[in-house]
């Protein structure tokens, strides 16, 4: 359920009337707009008189909100999510650059491309550390080692980091990673969300190759539901009957979810299309589309990367990217 408070109410009586919900075991959440004030109501509103809420002078309306995704829909905090990591910003007219390898492999490595892609104008360095292969005889990536190596290119470059866990008995090797990432295949690892919902660090939630937007949200939802509001969506394509790319991007998660949700909205083009000439194009067409940032794989010898070499751009072809995609922005905000 929300409240929607009418323009100029005095503080005390929002106080007042707050403090009264609270009363009746309901949790608000607070969103000042412009105009309006949104009180989001949690909990079991099944007795709340709605028609005495709205007799109130303060009250403007009181909506249900039927969804079952209730903190991250955009009736809930109509006002866009911006999630802040390290100095980058990400949502609300906020754009973000993840990039990085698929795996960190060495110090060398990670050390050579994180200043690379900081000095092609990439804010966040991604890497990965703990590998969902497909194989169990593929690379697993560095482990605990890997986000040492991580942690040693964001102290030599100053960019914030993400990377992906698998396990929650691995959280304390992520106290400096700056976001957590949960991979595609653990969109609805349930218990993995709760516990990174008692975290208070942002979660990159990927969607799951067969979920649909309204589940990756549900899952969204388990993380808030614990305390943590700084989600961030990330579309990275989905299993349809095509062979020609890894996966299919499906760019119309970006409008789609800006309508159901306030939080931010990156899109990977690298896993979605699995080729790293096929890249830039959807890199462009999602910072077009209105997404909030890219996470793009990016090796200094793609030949050789003990992971996702062939989607992996070059730092020369990322420098290139970013140029164009500073560019589209330029021509779609204008
Ligand atoms: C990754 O980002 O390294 C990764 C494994 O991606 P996804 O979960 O989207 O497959
Ligand atoms: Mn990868």
């Amino acid at each position: 359920m929300i409240v929607i408070l009418k323009p100029g109410t005095l503080p005390e009586k929002k106080e007042h009337l707050i403090s009264w919900l609270e009363s009746q075991k309901l949790t608000v959440h607070i969103s000042d707009g412009e105009d309006y004030t949104v009180l989001g109501l949690v909990g079991d509103t099944g007795h709340i008189d709605v028609e005495l809420l709205q007799s109130l002078d303060i009250v403007n309306s009181v909506k249900t909100v039927s969804e079952p995704f209730k903190q991250c829909n955009r009736k809930f905090r109509p006002d866009d999510t911006v999630v802040s990591v390290g100095g980058a910003k990400i949502g609300g007219g906020n754009f973000s650059i993840m990039a990085g390898p698929c795996s960190v492999e060495s110090l060398d490595q990670i050390l050579s491309v994180a200043q690379s892609v900081k000095e092609a104008g990439a804010n966040i360095l991604r890497g990965g550390a703990f590998k969902p292969r497909t194989s169990p005889y593929a690379f697993q990536g560095l482990k605990g080692e890997g986000l040492a190596l991580l942690k040693e290119a964001k102290k030599a470059t100053g960019l914030p980091i993400v990377s992906e866990i698998m396990n929650v008995n691995t959280l304390d090797l992520f106290e400096d990673v700056d976001i957590i990432q949960v991979g595609a295949r653990n969109c609805q690892n349930f218990d993995l969300l709760q516990e990174l919902g008692h975290l208070r660090k942002p979660i990159l939630l990927k969607r799951g190759p067969a979920n649909s937007l309204k589940e990756l949200l549900m899952s969204a939802e388990y993380i808030m539901a614990g305390g943590n509001e700084d989600v961030i969506l990330c579309e990275r394509g989905i299993r349809t009957f095509e062979t020609a790319t890894r996966n299919t991007l499906d760019l119309s998660a970006v409008p789609a979810l800006r309508d159901l949700t306030h939080l931010p909205i990156v899109i990977d083009p690298s896993h979605a299309t699995g080729n790293s000439r096929f890249v830039p194009s959807m890199a462009l067409a999602a910072a077009a589309a209105g997404a909030d940032g890219l996470m793009i794989e990016v090796h200094n010898d793609p030949m050789h990367a003990l992971c996702d070499g062939a989607q992996s751009l070059t730092p020369d072809e990322f420098s290139a990217l970013a140029k164009k995609i500073a560019a589209v922005r330029q021509a779609v905000l204008a």
